[in-house]
């Protein structure tokens, strides 16, 4: 088993990130030792239970863990499902003594995350997830959250875990479109820091898509490894965390656009082949270099453009409230070189004239 061990000066937190397979027991066994007489409850997705059962929940039987599981997807995000499930906790007599256990994708790990940071002021939260997204993003870095109607992600806190277990094995049942959409996350970072990876995922494109094991293990700790390395630095997105945006301007702003009924990743991929063009068209990234960014994403079959008929005027109104825009002025991350990006002092995002945004959206608009 893999061991990445993550350090929030801040608050001087340190845990444990754990990869590999068949680590059920593990899970237990860590619980022993760490939460021994807490009570246990388990938050999983109608698509997971049966796995969760099987596993974690086997695994823990002694500990008679209560299970809770709601409808998977994205609604179930929401304000109201975070009092059904505080109203189960507490309907059990659920205290301070509280462990959770998030097994699932990045919406269990939000969810779960925003419950167990605010559930008698705080109970300590274990992530197990099931998507290669929530493996290599949403559980390492403490963002937990909830949609409203809003906007996405606009209630939460940032809540450092106990510890992350990461098993492979959750991998095999996971449909290509959600692996696919891990991908997209895995080329970002990859992108922003590590050429090396970059070009590992290259020369390995059809290992990877195969799901070989000794392939993925080499990209999700590596991938783990880089965030981790952010996050340390910059847990609240004061600066360098902001990196972890790049393609998400564009990408953010095409979910809120498709109403959130098309894959986080696939956006983001979107916004990553036309956000490389971004920073082409300014003259900071070479055309070679934004091409291969392209041709990756497409050899996982992501998709790298906009429909024919996509209303960039409301693209652009809604890139004005992303979270980085000062001013109404969206700002983006800007790839110098595969592996470096552009940076200022403390600043990591840049805002990019409205005209050289137009331009890249109508050059990948098929
Ligand atoms: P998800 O949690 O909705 O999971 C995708 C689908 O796959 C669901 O239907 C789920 O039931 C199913 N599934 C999960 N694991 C499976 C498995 N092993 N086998 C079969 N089916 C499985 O989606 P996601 O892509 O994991 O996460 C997206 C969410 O993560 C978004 O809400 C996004 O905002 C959030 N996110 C958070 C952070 C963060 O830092 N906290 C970062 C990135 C994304």
């Amino acid at each position: 088993m893999e061991k990445i061990a993550v350090k929030i000066k801040e608050r001087e937190k340190l845990y444990e990130v754990l990869i590999g397979s068949s680590i059920s027991a593990s899970i237990a066994e860590f619980i022993g030792k760490r939460h021994k007489n807490r009570k246990i409850g388990v938050i999983t997705d109608d698509n997971l239970k049966n796995l969760c059962q099987k596993t974690v929940l086997n695994a823990l039987k002694p500990l008679s863990p209560l299970l809770m599981s709601i409808p998977s997807g994205e609604k179930s995000k929401s304000r109201e499902m975070k009092d059904k499930i505080e109203d189960r906790l507490l309907e059990n007599k659920y205290g301070r003594d509280t462990v959770i256990i998030a097994f699932g994708g990045g919406v269990i790990g939000d969810l779960a995350g925003f419950v167990a940071s605010t559930f008698d002021r705080g109970v300590p939260i274990i992530h197990v997830p099931t998507t290669l997204l929530a493996m290599v993003d949403s559980s390492i870095g403490g963002k937990t959250a909830v949609n409203t109607k809003h906007g996405k992600n606009l209630i939460g806190t940032t809540y450092q875990p106990d510890a992350v277990f990461a098993d492979l094995d959750f991998l095999e049942s996971l449909p290509q479109g959600e692996f696919i959409s891990g991908m997209a996350e895995i080329i970002k970072i990859a992108a922003t820091s590590d050429k090396a990876l970059f070009e590992f995922i290259e020369n390995n494109n059809r290992k990877i898509l195969n799901r070989d094991k000794a392939a993925l293990i080499h990209i999700i700790k590596r991938a783990i490894e880089l965030k981790k390395d952010v996050v340390e630095k910059d847990e609240k997105e004061s600066g360098l965390r902001q990196i972890l945006n790049l393609g998400h301007t564009l990408g953010h702003a095409l979910e809120n656009y498709h109403n959130y009924k098309k894959k986080h990743g696939h956006c983001i991929s979107i916004g990553l082949a036309i956000e490389s063009k971004i920073a082409n068209l300014i003259g900071k990234l070479s055309s070679n270099e934004a091409k291969r960014i392209e041709a990756l994403l497409n050899r996982f079959n992501l998709p790298t453009t906009v429909e024919k008929n996509v209303d960039i005027d409301k693209i652009v109104e809604i890139m004005k409230i992303d979270k980085k825009a000062r001013n109404q002025k969206p700002r983006f991350v800007i790839l110098e070189k595969i592996g470096k990006i552009k940076s200022e002092k403390n600043n990591f995002s840049f805002e990019v004239h409205e005209s050289i945004v137009r331009k890249a959206v109508e050059l990948y608009r098929k």
